[in-house]
């Protein structure tokens, strides 16, 4: 049976794994740390904005599960906040342990506390990855999905102080880049001409450390929004967030909390002691990071050039989707191209010709729009999400934002797509895949 490594169990990891295990694979997911998810343990917002149309695409090419799952733990639904329409809030504290058993229900073989350290490298065709305990694990296709985070010590030298305490990187060891180990350049991302990668400026405050009326405001509504007094605003800060979805002036202006089962709180790079001396947060505290007031993750540091089939571009086996697959931002942009790197895994060790998906579908079109934009002069001082900023514009533009479930379905079944990642290849073994290529 072919076998398929995916390498970093985050969104990523998850829905490739997920596609490449129901396209008929034996799938095997190597996690460094003791937990699935990675930046999704600390996020939590999904389908706002053009995120909506996205997953539903998802759901309508049969490849919903994973939103089904944060769908399911979601602590509030059809959310707006600034800038943002019909969010659904995810419990971060609960939604790892569902996908866990998940992906094992489906088979799917997770090995933690497996750190990726190098790569045995034959005639640029990936013959095994090579663990940090020696141990060599290999397969027929690889999927790095590592994101896009370069060693430790870079969180100091690029970033501001922070080295993404949400993945633990000291206990369990840095990121390598897989498809730098295997003689594949990097792309790295800018902020400016000299300064690399970009940081995240959200993180979570500890709900039991904020005011009375601020956790039931939360827990009734998923959303708290509290004037800044003018001597505390820090409109500079803005710009230094990679969500540029969220930069916009209510964000500098307004304490922005979200419920994720934390508070979200979306003001990046706020002092706590300028906080505390708001009412209801005398005695906020960060949770995640605990340098949130100063630095945040820094990201973007390693991705990897790639096609629109999701295949890393040099290599002949190995795939790369998320954050290492380019400058997306977010869960939802992490699980669409996972599910399509996955799915074309399992293709190419079969002998199938690989499938791109139509750019009248937005995750088709965010796919080689963004491969596009790559190689356009400051290609990589941009980044992109499904959620806003000059993505969502184009989606409108384009037509194709759309937050009708059954229009979305209808558009993929005019398609001839619904179901699409159901399709077990390794027993239909379809031969007509040219024809499907031919139609884009
Ligand atoms: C603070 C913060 C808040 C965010 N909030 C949101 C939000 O609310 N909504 C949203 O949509 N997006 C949000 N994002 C962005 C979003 O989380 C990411 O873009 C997305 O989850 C990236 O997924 P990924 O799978 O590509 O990478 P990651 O989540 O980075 O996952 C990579 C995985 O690979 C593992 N790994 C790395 N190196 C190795 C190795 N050598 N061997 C084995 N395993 C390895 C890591 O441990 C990790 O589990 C947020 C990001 C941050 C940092």
């Amino acid at each position: 049976m072919t076998e398929i490594i995916v390498i970093g169990g985050g969104w990523a990891g998850c829905g490739a794994a997920l596609a490449a295990r129901k396209a008929g694979a034996n799938v095997t997911i190597l996690e460094k740390t003791d937990m699935l998810l990675g930046c999704g343990l600390v996020g939590g917002i999904i389908r706002n904005n053009g995120r909506f149309t996205a997953a539903e695409e998802a759901i309508a090419l049969g490849a919903g599960e994973l939103f089904h799952i944060a769908d399911s733990v979601a602590r509030h639904k059809n959310v707006d906040f600034p800038g943002h329409k019909h969010a659904t809030l995810y419990d971060v504290t609960k939604i790892e342990p569902k996908v866990r058993e998940f992906l094992e229900g489906m088979g799917i073989n997770i090995k933690f506390k497996s750190r990726a350290m190098d790569v045995k490298v034959r005639d640029n065709t990936i013959q095994g990855i090579v663990l940090a305990n020696e141990e060599i694990i290999e397969g027929d296709e690889f999927i790095e999905t590592t994101g896009s985070s370069g060693p430790m010590g870079n969180c100091l030298k690029h970033g501001n102080g922070c080295s993404m305490c949400i993945q633990r990187c000291p206990a369990y060891g840095p990121r390598v880049s897989i498809s730098k180990k295997a003689g594949v350049e990097d792309l790295v991302g800018k902020r400016s001409v000299d300064t690399y990668g970009a940081m995240s400026g959200s993180c979570k405050l500890n709900k039991d450390t904020l005011g009375e009326n601020i956790k039931r405001q939360l827990d009734e509504k998923g959303v708290v929004v509290v004037k800044i007094p003018e001597e505390y605003i820090k409109r500079e800060k803005i710009s230094m967030k990679v969500c540029q979805q969220y930069a916009l002036e209510e964000y500098a202006a307004n304490i922005i909390l979200l419920d994720t089962g934390y508070a979200k709180f979306m003001t990046p790079f706020f002092p706590l002691e300028d906080l505390r001396k708001i009412k209801g947060f005398e005695s906020a505290r960060f949770e995640d990071p605990y340098a949130a007031s100063k630095g945040n993750s820094i990201r973007y540091m390693s991705m990897a050039p790639r096609d629109d089939y999701m295949q890393v571009l040099g290599l002949n086996n190995l795939f790369c989707a998320g954050e290492k697959s380019g400058p997306f931002v977010g869960h939802t942009e992490a699980i669409c191209t996972g599910i399509l790197a996955g799915h074309n895994s399992v293709r190419k060790a079969l002998n199938m010709e690989l499938v791109k998906l139509p750019r009248t579908l937005a995750i088709g079109d965010i796919i080689a729009y963004v491969n596009e934009q790559l190689k356009a002069e400051h290609g990589l001082y941009k980044r992109f999400t499904f959620a806003g900023s000059t993505y969502f514009e184009r989606m409108k533009q384009l037509g194709l934002y759309e937050t009708s479930p059954e229009v979305i379905k209808e558009r993929v079944a005019k398609l001839g797509l619904t179901g699409f990642f159901n399709e077990n290849l390794a027993i239909k073994q379809e031969k007509v895949v040219g024809m499907y290529n031919n139609r884009f």
